[in-house]
Order: structure tokens, then C-alpha cells, then sequence
């Protein structure tokens, strides 16, 4: 069932939803059957698959040049859809990306995702290769995330690339796309941003998932904004709970958000990394209490396979 539905069929009631993200390669699905397991009881109608792109790395050969080789750490995003519904019966959302892709190899996973009775997608330019400052598309692949839509939208219209075939099936996706409260890196304002998030709505994005964020107003304020832009459709918002005194740098340099000062207080007092959970843990569920007070459709929690913290916070809401 589509995510606009599920919307829908709730009635107004915010549901609880979560991203997890696939194992490294070497590690089997019971890892992520572990994650997903103690988040069941809150009855999630989906869950969000990430999708991981190539990367590079040099291996120094006997010559002594350099052998450049590409790797994917984490593959295996369209078989965990698979199997999450086969196992669960809930909705499996796969992201897919520009990076990486060509258009060819993008329908080609569309037609994999139809044929597996996958009817969501969230659609992402993704970031540039780590090597990389700049995001370069693939040959042939697109280079911003509001093109991959337009791709997705025209196959629900049974438009695939080689116009010669004939009688053609449509699929029938509901495209997420992502929304960045404290606007994306790369954007030079966020209404800069906003203008090319509209870009996407257009083009026919059902849904707007926001990256992480730990200041309500913020959302807030980029959900007004958005509004008044004429975006009418569902914003969901993303969270995440803190959980290491790590992640006080990594997260602001990571996701490019900004970490209000009563939670950095908070954690630099912290005495170790359990105190600095309990505090990331009980920021969130005052952020989700708020959220949900305020009506969102759906609460996201990117677990990143660690459901503990996510389950902890489930608890105190659902
Ligand atoms: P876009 O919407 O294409 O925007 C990218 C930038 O270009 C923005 O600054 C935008 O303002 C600007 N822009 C857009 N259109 C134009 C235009 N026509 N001209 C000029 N500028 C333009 N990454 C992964 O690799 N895998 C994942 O699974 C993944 N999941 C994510 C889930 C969520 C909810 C979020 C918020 C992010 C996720 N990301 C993921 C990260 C994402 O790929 C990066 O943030 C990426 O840098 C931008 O993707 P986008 O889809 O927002 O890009």
C-alpha cells in the first residue's frame, strides 16, 4: 500500500515509522531481521530501506602504481525490501539514487521493485562519491533528484525509454522525496532550496521526508515556509536520537544540521556514552511528543540498525 494511503487510513492518527540502512557486505539478513524485530509491536505501516552507492578505493600494486577499485560496502537494498515483506507483511520502501545509475539501470530497478510488488520509492540525487567534492551523474543518469522523478512518474504512465515497446504495462509508485528544514549543503539559502523542492512536488512527488533534525522550530518554520511556497503534500518529519559524545561532530558535519545548546550542555556533562543515550533518548521523545501534538502524519526514526534507543522512544509515544 502506498505511504499517501497509509496517510489516509489513519485518520489523522501519527503513525510510527523508521530507516534502517543494509548490513556491510559479509554479514547476513539476521542482522537485519534483529534490528526489525523489537520495533514490530508499534506496528509500522513502512519501513525505509537506504540505498548505498559505489566507492572507490586504491590498492597499491606491485609496481608500485596505484589500481583504482570500485566497491559497494553496503548492496543489497532491493533483497531486503524483499524479504522485509515477505517476512512482516509491511510496506518495504527501497531509496534509489541518481548516483550511479544510468537511466536504463533505473528502470531496470523500477521493473525489479514492480515485478516484487514494491509500490513505494523515495527518490534521491544521492551524494558525490567519497573520493569526490562534487556529485557527477552517471552516463546517461540524471543530475538532480527532480529528473529521477520525472523518470518514475513517466513509467507510471507506462512510459519506458525504448518508445518501441508496445502494449506497455504502468507501474504505480508513490514517490517520496527529501526536504532539508535547515536547507541541503550544497543550497545557497533555504529558499533557494525550497524553490527546487517544488521542483520535485511538480514533477510529481507525493511526499516530503525531512533530513534529521533536533530543533523543532526549525521544522516548524520549514514547513511554513513550504506552505506559503504552495508544497501542499504530507511533510514527514526525520529524527533521530543522539547516542555517542562522537556524534556532537559527526552529525553536524555529517548531515549539515545544527545541534541545539541545551542538548550539547547536556552531553558534554554527560559521564559516558550511556548518559549521553539517555539524554539523546529523551530529547527525541520531547521532540515526538511535540511532532505529533502538532499532527504530523508520521513519526521517522532512522535507526540505523540499532533499534534500542528507537524502541525506548517508541515506547514513550505509541
Ligand atoms: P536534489 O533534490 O537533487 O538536490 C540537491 C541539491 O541541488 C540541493 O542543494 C538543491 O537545492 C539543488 N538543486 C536541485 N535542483 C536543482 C537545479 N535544477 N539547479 C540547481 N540546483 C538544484 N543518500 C544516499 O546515498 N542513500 C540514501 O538512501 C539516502 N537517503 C536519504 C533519505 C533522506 C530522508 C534524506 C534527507 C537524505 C538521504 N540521502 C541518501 C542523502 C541525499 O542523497 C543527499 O542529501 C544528496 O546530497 C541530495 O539528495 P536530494 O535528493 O535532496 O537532491
Amino acid at each position: 500500500m502506498k505511504v499517501t494511503d497509509h496517510q489516509k487510513n489513519a485518520k489523522g492518527r501519527t503513525q510510527f515509522t523508521f530507516e534502517i540502512l543494509p548490513p556491510l557486505k559479509g554479514q547476513d539478513i539476521q542482522s537485519i531481521f534483529d534490528s526489525i524485530d523489537p520495533l514490530m509491536e508499534f506496528k509500522p505501516p513502512f519501513i525505509d530501506v537506504t540505498y548505498h552507492r559505489e566507492e572507490y578505493t586504491y590498492v597499491e600494486r606491485e609496481n608500485g602504481l596505484l589500481e583504482k577499485r570500485v566497491i559497494r560496502k553496503r548492496p543489497g537494498t532491493v533483497g531486503i525490501c524483499a524479504a522485509i515483506q515477505n517476512r512482516y507483511h509491511v510496506d518495504a520502501i527501497p531509496h534509489i539514487l541518481c548516483g550511479g545509475f544510468s537511466q536504463e539501470d533505473t528502470e531496470n530497478f523500477l521493473i525489479d521493485l514492480d515485478f516484487l510488488g514494491i509500490d513505494n520509492v523515495v527518490a534521491l540525487r544521492g551524494d558525490a562519491v567519497k573520493s569526490e567534492t562534487y556529485f557527477k551523474p552517471s552516463k546517461g543518469g540524471h543530475a538532480y533528484a527532480k529528473d529521477l522523478v520525472v523518470q518514475i512518474k513517466n513509467l507510471n504512465q507506462g512510459q519506458y525509454l525504448d518508445e518501441e515497446i508496445l502494449n506497455s504495462s504502468p507501474t504505480d509508485f508513490c514517490v517520496g522525496v527529501a526536504g532539508y528544514p535547515e536547507k541541503h549543503a550544497e543550497a545557497p539559502s533555504l529558499d533557494n532550496d525550497i524553490h527546487f523542492l517544488k521542483e520535485k512536488i511538480k514533477a510529481g512527488s507525493d511526499y516530503i521526508i525531512t533530513q534529521m533534525f533536533f530543533d523543532n522550530q526549525k521544522f516548524f518554520e520549514f514547513e511554513t515556509k513550504c506552505r506559503e511556497a504552495g508544497i501542499n503534500v504530507p511533510i514527514i518529519p526525520g529524527l533521530k536520537p543522539l547516542a555517542t559524545l562522537k556524534q556532537l561532530n559527526l552529525i553536524p558535519h555529517r548531515f549539515h544540521v545544527d545541534l541545539p545548546k541545551d542538548l550539547i550542555d547536556a552531553v558534554v556533562k554527560a559521564k559516558d556514552n550511556t548518559a549521553v543515550s539517555e539524554i539523546g533518548v529523551e530529547w527525541c521523545i520531547q521532540q515526538s511528543k511535540e511532532l505529533k501534538q502538532h499532527g504530523v502524519p508520521f513519526l521517522h526514526y532512522y535507526s540505523m540498525g540499532k533499534s534500542k534507543n528507537v524502541k525506548k522512544i517508541a515506547s514513550a509515544l505509541f
